[in-house]
Order: structure tokens, then sequence, then C-alpha cells
């Protein structure tokens, strides 16, 4: 294990093993090919900027292998917003130290592994255009 720091929270991983759980799993959006999932798909490469993408391989996430994504709606921008999830193996040691406030990332242990610290989760929001050659979504 190791510690590392991602958008503000400070975390102990283990990038191998995380590495090796993130291949096994294939990308929420694809498992569940609703529209929304399709159009998140579609724009994966540019959902996140490259320094949080970078951060995030440090820990052993794969950026383009969401473990969940939930389609919140339109903003007022008329972009699409979505809460993206990642899991790591590893535990979360701080949140930021400006609180919710110094970071849009939230993070915490994965139910059932609070005391283990082996299994934790960090996920954040993005907006999106819509993308899909088909009707947008409201
Ligand atoms: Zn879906």
């Amino acid at each position: 294990m190791e510690e590392r720091s991602v958008a503000g929270w400070t975390v102990r991983c283990d990038p191998a093993a995380g590495r090796r759980a993130a291949r096994a799993r294939p990308p929420a959006a694809d498992v569940c090919g609703c529209d929304a999932c399709r159009n998140y798909a579609a724009q994966r490469d540019q959902a996140l900027d490259p320094t949080r993408r970078a951060e995030l391989e440090a820990l052993g996430i794969d950026p383009g292998r969401e473990s969940d994504l939930c389609h919140l709606g339109r903003d007022g921008d008329g972009l699409h917003r979505y809460c993206l999830r990642f899991e790591f193996v590893g535990a979360v040691l701080a949140a930021p130290p400006e609180g919710d406030a110094g970071s849009p990332w939230r993070a915490g242990p994965l139910a059932g592994n609070e005391e283990a610290g082996n299994g934790a989760w960090i996920e954040c929001e993005v907006a999106l255009e819509w993308r899909l050659d088909l009707g947008e979504l409201p």
C-alpha cells in the first residue's frame, strides 16, 4: 500500500491490485447500455481533465472503466450531468483540508470495507454534451 493524494483527498492504495480488479469488470456504462450511458461512453475519454486522469491512474484506477455512473439530468447550460464513481483497492485517510468545499470530489469506504481498509470509492460530477444521433434526454 502507498499513500497518495487525489483531488485533495489523501488515500492509501495498492495500484497493482486496483488495476487487476479494474480489468476484471467492464465499464458500468457499457454494462447498462441505456441512452444516457451510451452518451457518456461516446465521450468517456474527454470526461475528465488530464491531471485528474493521471491522479486516478496513479491509484490503480482506469478512468476508462468507471465502476458506476448516474445520469443526473440537464443543467442550466443544457449539459448533461453525470455522477461518476471509481472504486480502488485501498482506503480513504483524510478529506481535503478545506473540507467538502475544497474539492468537487467525494470519497469513502466501500460498504463492508470500513474496517478492512481494502476497498474505497471516489466520485465526482461531470457535465457533458449530448453526442448521440438520437433524441436528447430531458
Ligand atoms: Zn444507463
